[in-house]
């Protein structure tokens, strides 16, 4: 049936089982493509757990190697924390329990034996962290500690979908303490500004930056900013999040220490992550009706070799193939080289479409004759022949251009969708609208009107964004009272 990703079986058998078009079903075509390239699976048995297959993983991969990177380059270092929380830790900080409360899991047993205790499977990893903070420690001297960890987080959520909304996935949250507000909020905006760079950079999606509202910030937090991406059926995704945490959790954990002053005092501390879910928003930024489309510095693959079998191929056009991908591997190129005899040329064409690689290689008899090789590029679809001499850098410069092409059109897109109202009619039937996006309009910062906009249009704040039309001198929107700040309205996952 439709989406169930049958391969074809023998010699021959070109057939590749269509997916859902995006016109047809979004929310089908975006399962289908998770199915079919075969990024995720579900699990039996276990309701909104994914099993990430290796081709997802793969991506997971890169975006662990990136960004790690940048996690280092900004002077922060990898640890790794208990999994389980004691609930008596857990209730401390009053906000952050009330928050998490619905979507923490409990551990009641060990064996057959019931637990004195119960422990709470992390939601998140505040607690534990700051529980060893406020070990660590003692004085000024100690500050700023600036921690990552890369994990595991369980979240009992109602409604999930793969990659988006997972009951577990995988993130790294970053844990930091600090002597001062400034240094606090300096820190919060730095990761900010690193996720923006790192998802445009690597994944070509264009984000807006700003903090959230009040009601959609993080629970115990001071302040919560993001970064929000506009999915291809106008459709919010919260990318990543930078709490300000103020003193509260080293209030509620006791993470003191002595000043410069020689006075005992709480420390500022912050917390920031981004998770699994980016691969979701890979999938809907810059996927098409053939499957995924990946932008090569995430692809796990940026080349995939099709040799075309004529004759005793094996013989003739392989080694060539082969020689094909040493050389690109040895120019930084991930090669998957494709000499399967079980499929098609054409089979193999639909398979790597599916799966998103960025540039095609075909090499047969006739090309080796020439010198030459058959590119064809995965955004475009534009094919080339192409001299084998100089066939690296050529292919690079593919790989550069194909980049650069899908943040443009991404952001293109973006600003197709981006809309500016001072009228609440008008938002209405912008969110009404089959493909709604963003809604900029002047607001008056109330935690009322905002439950009433979202019951109303399903729209929520995505963020105060920090480049946006100044709101001096407007009235919001929706009541007409002064507006206090400029918000970035739309529909999210
Ligand atoms: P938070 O701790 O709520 O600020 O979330 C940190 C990051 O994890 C954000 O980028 C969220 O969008 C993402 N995230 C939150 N919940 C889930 C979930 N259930 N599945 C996947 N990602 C999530």
């Amino acid at each position: 049936g439709k989406g169930q990703g049958t391969r074809g079986g023998g010699k021959g058998d070109a057939f590749v089982t269509a997916i859902t078009s995006q016109g047809e079903d979004y929310s089908r075509w975006y399962l289908d493509v998770v199915l079919r390239a075969e990024l995720a699976d579900y699990t039996p048995g276990l309701k909104g757990c994914m099993t990430i297959r290796p081709y997802g993983y793969a991506i997971w991969e890169r975006i662990q190697q990136l960004l790690d990177a940048r996690l280092k380059a900004t002077g922060h270092v990898n640890a790794y924390f208990p999994l389980f929380i004691p609930e008596s830790l857990l209730m401390k900080e009053a906000e952050h329990v009330e928050g998490f409360a619905p979507e923490v899991a409990w551990v009641t047993h060990g064996g057959k034996e019931k637990l004195e205790e119960r422990l709470a499977i992390r939601p998140t990893s505040e607690v534990i962290i700051g529980t060893m903070y406020a070990k660590w420690l003692q004085s000024w001297r100690d500050l700023p500690i600036l921690i990552n960890q890369w994990a595991n987080i369980v979240r009992w959520e109602k409604v999930t979908r793969p990659f988006l909304r997972t009951t577990e996935f995988l993130w790294q949250e970053g844990h930091t303490v600090h002597e001062t507000e400034p240094e606090a909020e300096e820190e919060t905006l730095k990761i900010l500004g690193v996720y923006k760079e790192f998802v445009e950079t690597e994944l070509a999606m264009p984000v807006i930056e700003g903090r959230k509202s009040d009601a959609e910030k993080f629970a115990g937090a001071a302040k919560t900013y993001s970064i929000e991406a506009l999915m291809g059926d106008g459709r919010a995704l919260q990318a990543g999040t930078s709490h300000n945490l103020g003193q509260n959790f080293a209030k509620a954990f006791e993470i003191k220490f002595q000043g410069r002053d020689k006075v005992e005092q709480h420390a500022w501390t912050t917390s920031w992550g981004v998770s699994t879910r980016l691969i979701g928003g890979l999938i809907m930024v810059h996927g098409d009706d053939s499957g995924l489309v990946l932008p090569p510095n995430i692809a796990p693959y940026q080349v995939v070799i099709v040799p075309i079998p004529r004759g005793d191929w094996r013989e003739t056009v392989l080694p060539h193939a082969q020689a094909i991908k040493e050389q690109l591997v040895a120019a930084g190129v991930r090669v998957m080289l494709d000499d399967r005899d079980a499929y098609t040329p054409g089979w193999k064409f639909a398979e790597w479409e599916m799966r998103g690689v960025p540039v095609r290689l075909e090499i047969g008899p006739k090309d080796i004759e020439k010198q030459q090789v058959v590119l064809a590029r995965r955004d475009t679809r534009e094919k080339q022949f192409v001299p084998m001499d100089g066939l690296s850098v050529y292919v690079q410069g593919w790989l550069t251009d194909i980049q650069a092409t899908l943040l443009a059109r991404a952001t293109q897109v973006r600003e197709e969708r981006t809309h500016y109202t001072e009228s609440y009619d008008e938002f209405k039937t912008l969110m009404a609208g089959a493909r709604p996006g963003f809604v900029y309009a002047p607001w008056c910062d109330d935690a009322d009107v905002e439950a009433r906009v979202k019951t109303e249009t399903q729209a929520t704040i995505r963020n105060y964004p920090f480049v946006a039309p100044s709101a001096e001198g407007k009235t919001c929107f929706v009541t007409g009272r002064p507006a206090t700040v400029m918000a970035c309205f739309a529909k999210a996952y």
